[in-house]
């Protein structure tokens, strides 16, 4: 039934009969010399130049005035929400449609996850939606945003960005506002994508990107955390590193810390992949572009970038007309080697979080039994 797609696929990739992957990382720039040059300087943990070089070239990147790196996206994430002042017996605004890291850097601060619905333009959480809710079902109280029916605070909004496609982020803001609630922006998948020309997690109040394997660029495993606020980037460090007082020779720590900082061998590995980042969004955006009018004239939707927005188009999607046809274009495409998966399992239908609250839901479930990822890897060769 889907032979074209199948052919069509292959061609673009030039793989004639291996596994094709949905997304494999490249080196081709510096990495070797990088890592190498980490390993010869003996600094290979959590204390070198490249720490420091990744942390400036990201913070130059995106514009955010300070960059953290840690040592995954989703210890990035646990952090900000942290440091947002979200803690245990919190609510936290969601969306039902992300990767369970979200959910799980939420309940690590013993808070809980209130899932509410997406937009469909976007795939990511619906500011008009969280309007409704909070209309309905929060009431400001001494300054603090309660959830009526539980008496519990609502402490932050955490939106993510899918695939690398920015949420309405000026309508959130302003929702967010009104309502006095901080954001934490979940955009480990969308380094290098742009909201009205700022780049994504640099809106909210901290942004957290991930480096993992699968991500745009990839330092094996790492995370960021950005924001503007010098103060919460200190306490980022801080929390980071064990949260012990910067001393030449005293160990003295004043807080419960982590050991989230990313080690400098990974570092050194995200450096080089910096450097490459640019051409693997534009390889990405070609990419895009060739699959938006193949899928157009075969009648399939492709997700495309939201307005006013520049998508990195991290892991590129479709939508099939119903769940049985998206079923059968899963096994054809993966029986031919091809890989291609459906949407993350809603985060509310899980055992974990299916006690959560969550709103009406009706666009996440039309996405979930319709969405397929397909092939997004970055290319050097650019035709
Ligand atoms: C990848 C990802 C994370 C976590 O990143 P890790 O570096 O794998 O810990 C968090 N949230 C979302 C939405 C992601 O896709």
């Amino acid at each position: 039934m889907f032979e074209d797609v199948i052919k069509f696929i292959r061609n673009d990739f030039e793989i004639p009969d291996k596994q094709i992957q949905l997304h494999a990382p490249i080196f081709v720039g510096n990495e070797k010399k990088y890592v190498l040059e980490a390993i010869d300087s003996t600094f290979v943990s959590s204390v070198g130049k490249f720490v420091d070089k990744f942390e400036n070239d990201i913070r130059d990147y995106t514009g955010a005035k300070h960059a953290i790196a840690a040592v995954n996206g989703t210890a990035a994430l646990h952090v900000a929400l942290q440091l947002a002042g979200v803690g245990a017996g919190d609510l936290v605004i969601t969306q039902p449609l992300t990767f369970i890291a979200t959910c799980n850097a939420i309940k690590y601060t013993q808070a809980s996850p209130v899932f509410i619905d997406i937009d469909k333009d976007t795939l990511g959480l619906s500011p008009n939606s969280l309007e409704k809710f909070l209309k309905n079902e929060a009431d400001i109280k001494n300054g603090k945003l309660i959830h009526k029916a539980t008496g519990k605070k609502i402490a932050a909004c955490v939106p993510m960005h899918t695939f690398g496609h920015p949420v309405h982020l000026d309508e959130l803001l302003n929702v967010c506002k009104q309502y006095n609630l901080p954001i934490v922006e979940d955009s480990a998948e969308s380094l290098g994508s742009f909201y009205k020309g700022q780049h994504t997690g640099t809106m909210g109040l901290l942004g957290a990107f991930s480096f993992n394997g699968n991500k745009t660029i990839t330092c094996g495993g790492g995370g960021v955390v950005v924001t503007n606020d010098s103060e919460l980037a200190r306490l980022t460090k801080h929390l980071t590193t064990q949260a012990k007082k910067p001393h030449p020779w005293n160990f003295d720590h004043d807080h419960i810390g982590y050991n989230y900082r990313m080690p400098n061998i990974n570092a050194a590995l995200g450096c080089a992949q910096l450097e490459m980042l640019d051409t693997y969004l534009e390889s990405k955006r070609q990419l895009a572009g060739r699959y938006k009018s193949f899928f157009e004239k075969q009648g399939i939707t492709f997700v495309g970038e939201p307005e006013n927005c520049r998508s990195n188009f991290w892991l590129n999607a479709i939508l099939l007309k119903d769940q049985k046809e998206r079923d059968a274009f899963l096994v054809e495409t993966n029986q031919q080697k091809i890989m291609t998966r459906p949407a993350w399992t809603l985060m509310n239908k899980l055992d974990m979080f299916s006690q959560d609250i969550a709103g009406d839901l009706t666009n996440a479930i039309f996405i979930e039994e319709r969405l397929v990822n397909i092939p997004s890897s970055p290319r050097v060769l650019i035709r």
